[in-house]
């Protein structure tokens, strides 16, 4: 993150599938933003996941590396498609993103979710339960279950196979996503969750330390409680409502993330963030590439145009200016603007591209 100032520099990753094209869509609502709130943001472009394979033979090239790090953040629509998949691990577009994440330290994943009102008789929601629900999940990304050593397939004494992995988690890596839960839960309504399962896992119980110490010393304005992800799991079900902002490991996050987003009911409409210690975040939508309807100006661009309110929220220090993109966003669904993916037989709601979708937010 960087502090507020009236220029930035910004990486675009159009990526595969539909990328170029909602990227061409936040591209016209971003320079719509600059014009009416005088700041100014230089954007180049950069080459990732099957595009950059296709032009460079790799998924993510050093120069795009070089051009993420010079960045003062990165806005990155979505990678992949059929056409790269039989191909090996190290030249698949997926591997992209993952060497992207490990190269610029993105420990940190950030997944709101949202319920818009508009969009709720639109889906299977149960409006009395989800009407207005506005969660965000920090995940923790690079540490846990999924990392700890020893790791592996062994065979015990009588010969039956063993399977183990470990959940580690130092205080270094603690205190640090606890940082950034802080300052998320401080720009939100200052509520923030810790979710872990101290009640049996030794390590859940050293999070739950460094997590109280670390809100209780740095926001001391933040209002932090503690729930064992069980319960969590349950309570994001039965009243979604109770929680604002909630922080908690890899594989608890894995799984609470997206129990999270089912809430909400439409993919083209979540976005999320990956951000670091100091240095550019990336921001993007969690869909994928939908190589089913690339190229055919039917993608939905809102998940990619709220994850740019979300870069200028959480790394540009532009606040005001995100809040007048999200509700940007809520005129055009109030105007009865639908893309594909969203729209209802018989809503009364007008069918639009992705190009009047996006020339739509920009007005
Ligand atoms: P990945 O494996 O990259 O996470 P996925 O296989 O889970 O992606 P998507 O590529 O996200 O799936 O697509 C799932 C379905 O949702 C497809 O039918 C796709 O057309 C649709 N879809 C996804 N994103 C959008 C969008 N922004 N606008 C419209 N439809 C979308
Ligand atoms: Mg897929």
């Amino acid at each position: 993150a960087v502090s507020r100032k009236d220029s930035y520099d910004i990486t675009l990753l159009p990526g595969d599938g539909i990328g170029p094209e909602i990227m061409e869509s936040a591209k016209s609502v971003l320079s719509a933003l600059c014009d009416r709130c005088g700041f100014e943001l230089n954007l180049r472009e950069a080459l990732i996941g099957g595009a950059a394979i296709d032009a460079v033979n790799d998924p993510f090239p050093d120069a795009t590396l070089e051009a993420c790090q010079s960045a003062d953040s990165v806005l990155l629509s979505c990678i992949g498609g059929y056409k790269w998949d039989g191909n090996p691990r190290e030249l698949r577009p997926e591997t992209g993103l993952l060497k992207m994440r490990k190269s610029m330290g993105l420990f940190a994943n950030l997944r709101p979710a949202k319920v818009l009102d508009q969009l709720i008789d639109a889906s299977t929601l149960k409006r009395e339960v989800v009407e207005g629900v506005d969660v965000m999940v920090v995940r923790e990304l690079t540490g846990d279950v999924y990392f700890g050593a020893p790791k592996g397939i062994d065979t015990d004494a009588d010969g039956k196979r063993v399977g183990y992995n470990n959940m580690i988690y130092s205080e270094g890596e603690i205190e640090r996503i606890a940082r950034v839960a802080g300052d998320v839960a401080s720009k939100r309504n200052g509520k923030l969750c810790s979710v872990d399962k101290a009640n049996v896992l030794d390590v859940s119980q050293l999070w739950r330390d460094v997590v109280t110490d670390v809100i209780t010393d740095e926001f001391p304005d933040v209002d932090l409680s503690h729930m064992y992800v069980d319960n969590a799991a349950m309570q994001l079900i039965r009243w979604p409502k109770q929680f604002d902002t909630m922080v908690t490991g890899n594989i608890f996050g894995d799984i609470l993330s997206d129990e999270a987003s089912m809430l909400v009911g439409s993919l083209g409409m979540l976005p999320s963030a990956s951000i670091g210690e100091s240095g550019p975040g990336v921001f993007e939508p969690c869909h994928g590439s939908a190589p089913d309807i690339a190229g055919e100006d039917k993608a939905n661009p809102l998940a990619l145009i709220l994850s740019a309110a979300m870069m200028l929220r959480y790394d540009l220090a532009r606040g005001e200016e995100a809040d007048i993109l999200e509700a940007a966003v809520e005129t055009v669904l109030d105007q009865g603007l639908r893309t594909a993916d969203i729209k209802q037989e018989d809503d009364g709601c007008k069918l639009v591209g992705c190009i009047e979708m996006g020339k739509a937010v920009a007005d």
